[in-house]
């Protein structure tokens, strides 16, 4: 493992925030991980593991060794009656990914076509959209354990794989380094076209995966903005989960909000709508604001910091509280 001083992370973040990290190095081995366990018991500085960047904001510099995860590989390492069982290295784009086994006449992540970032990052906030999460194509995660250098394998359930939560997140935080993820692709592909903007799209024409991704991809590219063009992270807010009481108070003021029932009586409500109606849609602080197209898009106009990022999130979830009355 080379480990190089003083380097902008800049490249390795799509907000294109301005920041440097004190220590860096390409983690592309078993070897590079041991070395990598090695060097934190022998400095009293931490390490942050780093995929696509995609999903992190630096609000300052990183005192410590930013570890970029490059363990490449993809395969089909299985066939059964059912299913392909196809595994990736957690650095492989993750979008990549996806049009390979699209590709490969495999079927199953189409709708995660477009999101960015790795392979490895992807059960850490058990990612999702167009009416698919990763625990749907799910089959195991392979990590190390960064305390002791073993690895071990965990299956769906032991992910604990929730609405943009896992035990990678919560319980097992900064515990593993995931090296490897593996998917059960069913050869009947499920096709799941139901979703608004999706179906309409799609209505009568042949279905395959290959139409149901590029549909999905026109659609994102219309609706979120490129971090290559604007600075962002993608959806930086999250939908609030409330008992189904609790939301009847709220809909009894607010008529229009939108609800989605969950499991247990509880209810989704849209953090889209509570922004739009506190009017941060568009607004700008600085080169910081809320993107103009989608209320949940925290955007880096420009030359923002990390620090004028997060004060407009502080912000956007006061006013939300405020006005609301959640906590
Ligand atoms: C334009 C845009 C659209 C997006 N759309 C979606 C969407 O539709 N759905 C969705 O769910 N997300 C979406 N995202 C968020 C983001 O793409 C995902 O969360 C993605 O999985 C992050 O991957 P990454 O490699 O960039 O992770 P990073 O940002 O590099 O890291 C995220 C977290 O995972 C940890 N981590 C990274 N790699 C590893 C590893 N190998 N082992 C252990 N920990 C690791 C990091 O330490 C960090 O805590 C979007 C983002 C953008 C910019």
């Amino acid at each position: 493992m080379d480990i190089i001083e003083q380097v902008s992370l800049k490249p390795y973040n799509t907000f294109g925030v301005a920041s440097i990290a004190q220590y860096f190095a390409e983690i592309e081995s078993k070897k590079d991980i041991d070395e990598l366990i090695a060097w934190h018991q022998q400095h009293d500085l931490g390490y942050l593991l780093v995929g696509g960047g995609s999903n992190l904001l630096f609000k300052n510099d990183y005192q410590g060794l930013v570890a970029h995860i490059q363990l490449k590989g993809k395969a089909v390492i299985a066939t059964d009656s059912d299913a392909s069982y196809v595994r990736a290295g957690a650095g492989e784009s993750w979008h990549k990914f996806v049009r390979w086994t699209i590709n490969q006449g495999l079927a199953g992540l189409e709708n995660l076509s477009l999101i960015p970032g790795t392979v490895g990052a992807a059960p850490i906030q058990n990612i999702g959209a167009y009416g698919i999460e990763l625990v749907d194509r799910l089959h195991s995660v392979e990590a190390v354990d960064l305390e002791t250098g073993k690895s071990r394998e965990f299956d769906v359930a032991e992910c604990q794989l929730g609405y943009r939560d896992s035990y990678f997140k919560s319980v097992g935080l900064g515990r593993y380094l995931i090296t490897a993820v593996t998917f059960r692709l069913p050869h009947k592909p499920e096709w799941k076209v139901a979703y608004a903007g999706v179906k309409d799209k799609l209505e009568g024409k042949a279905l395959s995966s290959r139409l149901i991704s590029d549909t999905i991809i026109a659609i994102r590219q219309s609706k979120l903005p490129d971090p290559a063009v604007i600075g962002n992270a993608g959806s930086f807010f999250k939908n609030p989960i409330m008992s189904e009481s609790a939301w009847q108070v709220l809909k009894d003021k607010h008529a229009d909000l939108p609800g989605y029932p969950q499991d247990n009586q509880r209810v989704k409500i849209s953090a889209a709508w509570l922004i739009d109606q506190c009017g941060w849609k568009g607004k700008k602080q600085g080169s910081a604001g809320v993107y103009d197209k989608h209320a949940l898009v925290l955007v880096n106009h420009g030359d923002a910091t990390g620090a004028d990022l997060w004060e407009v999130a502080e912000s956007v979830i006061a006013s939300v509280e405020d006005k609301f009355a959640l906590t």
